[in-house]
């Protein structure tokens, strides 16, 4: 038996006997499924690089604005007040990915999860390029300092610190806008030298995980990797070794498993697949391609290593509807109906009315009683908003601090206002009154507050 057959279950594979990091030289992948998840990467790098310059009707696409409270998704905006939309937004997104996981296994971490595309898409082909395939690699890594060794290592760190450095500044983008950021970047160093600090700080933390930690991020550290214990069952579809064809494996044996370890020596994460499904596997398709590649040469049918599910192995068909997938899918068009429907139906000016602290009432010579509150409006749209407010609930008269209420877009209203309202309309010290917010004649949001006056009244 190999050490990997003996070791699996006592230790990560790229842990050795001590505790110590094991190196995984990983043989570059090739074959049908490998194409298709290249492809699929090119399409999300080229999201993720483009999103900050997306604009739909001049305003960013997507912009997670934490500084302002302010989220974009797909155009729409967010607020801190719409922090239960959001909410149920992430919630969605997270009971998609436990569907998705419960039916497909870890498939998001192989084909859509940032720190798989960028190492197996971009670092590592750029490795493959200057050092050479796994032998290669082994080889340099193991001889002495020669010219060639310096040059390849050096060429190769310097591309990954300048791939580091282009991350870390597009994902800024994502965060503070293209034209924010094209205006850092063009002020001198010395006006954010906060900024830039904390910016080549994020760039060494994903060069020093993308040219060292690698695939330990999967197999240590990332949670969503442990959640598979409870997520699979038998009937999810995961990259599986077919042990009922493959068994007795051997060269001269009955299997159609030759045991020529090709697919262990492909695995990004080095575990053997044969070993049946593992915490370290990210649904790569490696293997798959791989192990083809040798059925083609055995003259043997592929798809020894498959996607497949536990009972489809056994039991010859494998299907992916389940009474489990069924309940998670029923739960998220609920929640997802839900948020929609917040969504849309949400006001589009969040408005908060609040008594001006330490302030009291007056009593006026006209007989009324007047308070002074505070007025905050957000305006939620992409456009300009004129505004006007008016007392609904009583007879009374608003004198506001300043003349125009009109709302920049996405902008934040803030003014101070009188309310009069006469003495013979209040029924006693705290009285309910109600606003409405009006744009262009039409209410589009109405807001309570108390009203205080003396007692006797
Ligand atoms: S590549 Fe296929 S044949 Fe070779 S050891 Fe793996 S499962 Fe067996
Ligand atoms: S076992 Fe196969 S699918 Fe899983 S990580 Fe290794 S190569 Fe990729």
């Amino acid at each position: 038996m190999s050490e990997q057959e003996l070791t699996f279950r006592d230790r990560p594979i790229n842990m050795n006997e001590k505790g110590g990091r094991k190196w995984i030289y990983a043989k570059k992948p090739s074959g049908l499924w490998f194409t298709r998840r290249t492809v699929f990467s090119w399409f999300l790098l080229l999201f993720f690089v483009s999103v900050p310059f997306i604009r739909v009707n001049g305003h960013p696409f997507i912009l997670l604005d934490i500084s302002s409270r302010k989220f974009i998704i797909f155009g729409a905006i967010f607020w801190a007040q719409d922090t239960f939309i959001l909410a149920l937004l992430m919630l969605s997104f997270v009971l998609f990915i436990i569907l998705f996981t419960v039916t497909f296994g870890r498939i998001f971490c192989g084909w859509a999860c940032p720190q798989t595309i960028f190492l197996e898409m971009v670092f590592r082909k750029i490795e493959y390029l200057i050092e050479g395939d796994y032998r290669k690699r082994y080889k340099l890594d193991n001889s002495p300092w020669t010219t060639e060794k310096i040059f390849k290592k050096t060429l190769k760190h310097s591309i990954f610190i300048l791939i580091a450095i282009a991350m870390t500044n597009t994902f800024l983008m994502w965060f503070i806008g293209s034209e924010k950021w094209l205006k850092l970047v063009s002020e001198p160093i010395s006006q954010n030298l906060a900024g830039f600090s904390i910016m080549l700080f994020i760039s060494a933390i994903f060069y020093w995980i993308y040219s060292y930690f690698r695939e330990q991020i999967c197999t240590m550290v990332c949670p969503y990797g442990r959640m598979q214990g409870v997520l699979l069952d038998s009937k999810s579809i995961v990259v599986s070794y077919d042990y009922k064809r493959g068994e007795p494996r051997g060269a001269h044996s009955k299997g159609d498993c030759i045991d020529c370890h090709q697919c262990i020596t492909v695995c990004p994460t080095g575990i053997d697949i044969r070993n049946g499904t593992q915490l370290e596997c990210v649904n790569c398709t490696a293997c798959i391609d791989q192990c083809n590649k040798i059925m083609l040469i055995t003259n043997k049918p592929p798809g020894l290593i498959r996607f497949d599910s536990e009972e489809g192995i056994k039991n010859g068909h494998k299907t992916i509807w389940n009474a489990r997938n069924r309940a998670y899918s029923f739960v998220l068009l609920i929640l997802f109906s839900f948020f929609v429907y917040t969504l849309v139906s949400r006001p589009v000016v969040e408005t908060s009315i609040l008594r001006t602290p330490g302030l009291l009432y007056q009593e006026n010579e006209n007989n009324t009683i007047s308070n002074v509150y505070n007025i905050k409006i957000v305006n939620k749209t992409h456009d300009e908003l004129p505004l006007e407010i008016k007392l609904l609930s009583h007879k009374g008269e608003i004198k506001m601090a300043g003349k125009s209420m009109a709302v920049k877009d996405q902008g934040l209203y803030e003014s101070t206002f009188i309310l009069f309202i006469p003495k013979d309309e209040l029924k006693g010290d705290n009285t309910k009154v109600e606003f409405g917010i009006f744009s262009n004649d039409k209410i589009i949001e109405t807001v309570k507050t108390t009203f205080v006056g003396p007692t006797s009244n």
